[in-house]
């Protein structure tokens, strides 16, 4: 943690040993080969938690997937993290996160507002705190003690602000039909790599420090050190932060809670997501002081 202040390296060891919850992250890559071997079950299991999840906020579950569907709105954070939890978790859950684009922002609050009766408790605009310049404003909702957030990000795809999230833990992210994980070996394996946009820029604050907390508090092993999480073949693997990658990469699986449209065996997939492209950079590598391309992130296609 080349710039975080050694106080924070403390708080974390600390806060290391301090493992209060063991979450059931799910094998997110056996998953996907069961896939074929046991679709209708694990497709079942996996349509079951999700519609249980959006229960808790919402009463129209259709509605809603309709809604993420025709807005390219996403559901990110801790709550899609909350998808692969056991049950109790998932009934305590407290908050859903929901990411639009400026061009939806009043069609995603209409939604909640109108069709579910939330109430705007606040509207917040942009803070240096939030760690995303993606992220334009967002809406806080609230209905009987349930809290929406409703994220609203002025680039032309709602996933941006989730590649500037703190850590790859929470790169995780459901569209109205996909689960997609971002960096799902190391999210199965309960690790997580802070993103080295939070200590390059030094925009290292109090609330990347708490959400950093909330993670490591649960279990997860949260390092800035790429190397940590274990061996990876630089500027080619997935897990390199130098790597650009994109959102439909070999790397990033995509769960499909299911099929939509067939014509005879072929599924097609009504896919109006944009392709996200992106690297983290950072440091900890290897050979670090070769040139190789700059932190970004972009809209591909
Ligand atoms: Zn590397």
């Amino acid at each position: 943690m080349t710039n975080l202040n050694g106080d924070f390296d403390k708080l974390c060891a600390e806060l290391q040993r301090m493992v209060m919850e063991e979450l059931a992250l799910p094998d997110l890559i056996s998953l996907r080969k069961t896939r074929m071997e046991n679709n209708e079950g694990v497709k079942d299991y996996m349509e079951d938690r999700r519609r249980k999840l959006y229960e808790v906020f919402v009463k129209d579950v259709d509605k809603l997937k309709d809604l993420m569907e025709r807005t390219g709105t996403v559901v990110s954070g801790s709550s899609a993290l909350h998808l692969f939890q056991p049950k109790p978790n998932v009934l305590r859950l407290q908050d859903l996160d929901v990411y639009a684009t400026e061009e939806f922002s009043q069609k995603v609050l209409n939604h909640f507002k109108d069709d579910e009766e939330y109430e705007v408790t606040n509207t917040v605009k942009w803070r240096r705190d939030y760690n995303s310049s993606a992220i334009s404003r967002v809406h806080k909702l609230e209905k009987n003690g349930k809290l929406v957030d409703v994220i609203i990000t002025n680039w032309a795809s709602a996933i941006i602000p989730v590649l500037q999230y703190h850590s790859t833990i929470v790169m995780n992210y459901m569209t109205a039909h996909t689960f997609i994980s971002l960096y799902p070996e190391w999210t199965k394996a309960g690790k997580s790599l802070v993103n080295p946009a939070v200590y390059m820029g030094e925009k290292s604050n109090l609330q990347t420090v708490l959400a950093l907390m909330k993670y490591i508090r649960r279990g997860f092993y949260v390092s800035a050190e790429p190397f940590d999480m274990g061996i990876h073949n630089c500027d080619q693997s997935t897990y390199c932060p130098r790597t650009t990658r994109t959102t439909i990469d070999e790397g990033t699986p995509h769960w499909e809670f299911e099929v939509k449209n067939t014509v005879g065996k072929t599924v097609i997939v009504c896919n109006n997501m944009a392709v996200i492209e992106w690297c983290l950079r950072g440091e900890g590598c290897k050979d670090e002081n070769e040139e190789s391309v700059a932190a970004h992130i972009a809209i591909a296609a």
